[in-house]
């Protein structure tokens, strides 16, 4: 039989009801997993006391058979999304010390349902990065293979997951940050539709690419998260209501559009064997693949890395030391910011913000933000045709699986793990990643993933298709 803490949310509210487990049962399950793997893996920041009063009031709702399945189960909490009474510091010197006030909206829409909070999960410092060797406490290990890294940002969130150390988490995903630790850990990681959820109490990365989202070890998992945090807000102007886009019917087969031009001899010869047997499989259950065409694709990642380095430099500019954040003190005021910024900073999150503010300089601002804001808006129509002749576009996630730590030293060739998924960030558009089995690399096999993006707010769509894949594979 399954521990408590390998248990799914659908496996874990069903056991909950059979009084098969008790909601302390199950929270101690967790705990100690946590305590007893968190010294070799560092997924969590800090792992949370039990809160008797929430616990308690759990099991009570679970009696009186309350139809919210998250209640009662154990959750991780990545650090950039705010619980009242607890310290959320992005995983950053700068706000190492900064104590929430109040909840993040998803935060409360979790508590209403029931849920528990384990911890506060390790990620790249702020969300840069696709590693988690950014983070100023140190880089968390993949549970696959501790050698290796669990992807990023978000990659405390799936390092917790994967070795259930919760029962599922949630992460925030910029560029990418869901979905490629989801994929080099072999879980499922949802990127809800720009707006979908709401983002008052997330510590802002890149306005508007960034939402959060659900990493879990199941299609249905996902499901349930998304549901309990989605949602119009009125502490959020961004988010958009129901009816924000055109309704789309989840048919019975689906028509998977493939871009076999982008999967170039980059992708790795394994992942694109694993791709390719995992769309034949589709193809064998019913669902049809088309060829489809998205020749601006290649510029995509380009354009991200102007954007979002733009957002970081103006949304991070508030972290100054006067207004918040670390605060150091030098002989003038502009040693006081200097230093405050240049201590409370980590190198990423400082080359970031340097290519921000000058690509948004004038003189530099239209042949660069302004050409990348262009093709933005290019890469959106395309995909919008695109979807006129197919319900989802299917990628692999990554290029290769889970590398080394200290692989890639080099910026560049960390930025080019988004390449497959920053473009979802960019149209706004709902995408998943979901396991499509693993390859060998050292004697180890580890887990890869497929990704497939919707048409805005057609998230039902991902979840057949991720449904799909879990039935064939
Ligand atoms: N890896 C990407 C970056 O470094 C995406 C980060 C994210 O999604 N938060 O920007």
């Amino acid at each position: 039989m399954k521990k408590p803490n390998e248990m799914t949310i659908e496996e874990a509210a069903r056991a909950l009801r059979a009084r098969e487990l008790s909601v302390r049962e199950l929270w101690d399950a967790c705990v100690e997993a946590a305590h007893a793997k968190n010294p070799e893996l560092n997924a969590y920041l800090e792992i949370f006391d039990a809160d008797d009063a929430a616990i308690a009031a759990a099991q009570k709702r679970v009696d009186a058979h309350d139809p919210s399945l998250l209640c009662g189960i154990p959750l991780a909490m990545k650090d950039n999304i705010l619980i009242d009474g607890h310290i959320a510091s992005a995983a950053s010197k700068m706000l190492e010390n900064y104590r929430a006030t109040y909840d993040a909206t998803v935060t409360g829409k979790l508590k209403d349902a029931g849920a528990l909070f384990v911890g506060r999960t390790n990620m790249d410092e702020f969300a840069m990065g696709s590693s988690t060797e950014h983070s100023a406490f140190g880089p968390t290990k993949n549970p696959c293979d501790p050698s290796r890294v669990p992807g990023g940002s978000s990659g405390g969130s799936a390092a917790a997951v994967a070795a259930h150390l919760c029962i599922a988490a949630l992460g925030s995903d910029t560029g990418g940050s869901i979905r490629q630790p989801a994929a080099l850990t072999g879980l499922v990681g949802l990127k809800p539709t720009y707006g979908a959820v709401s983002r008052s109490g997330l510590i802002a990365m890149g306005s508007s690419l960034d939402q959060i989202g659900p990493l879990t070890k199941s299609v249905t998992d996902a499901r349930i998260l998304y549901e309990a945090i989605r949602g119009m807000d009125t502490m959020d102007s961004t988010t958009i209501p129901d009816d924000a886009y055109p309704a789309h019917e989840v048919p019975q087969k689906l028509r998977v559009g493939v871009p076999r031009h982008l999967l170039t001899e980059s992708v790795s010869a394994d992942v694109r064997i694993a791709f390719d047997a995992t769309l034949d499989a589709l193809a064998r259950a019913g669902h049809t693949l088309v060829d489809v065409e998205l020749p601006t694709s290649s510029h995509a990642l380009a354009a991200y890395y102007v954007i979002m380095p733009a957002e970081v430099s103006t949304n991070l500019a508030r972290l100054d030391g006067i207004r918040y954040g670390h605060a150091a003190r030098g002989k003038t005021l502009l040693d006081d910011y200097v230093d405050s910024r240049t201590e409370g900073f980590g190198e990423e999150t400082r080359r970031r913000i340097l290519l921000g503010t000058f690509v948004l300089s004038s003189g530099y601002i239209d042949a660069y933000y302004r050409k990348a804001d262009a093709a933005r808006a290019v890469l959106r129509r395309e995909y919008e045709k695109a979807f006129e002749s197919c319900d989802v576009i299917a990628f692999p996630t990554t290029l290769s699986p889970a590398f080394k730590f200290g692989e890639k030293s080099d910026p560049v060739s960390m930025y080019l793990e988004d390449i497959f998924t920053v473009t979802a960030n960019l149209t706004g558009m709902p995408a998943i990643s979901v396991p499509m089995g693993s390859v060998e690399r050292e004697g180890k096999q580890l887990p890869i993933g497929i990704h497939f993006t919707a048409p805005h707010q057609a998230e039902e769509i991902l979840f057949a298709a991720g449904s799909a894949v879990e039935k064939v594979r």
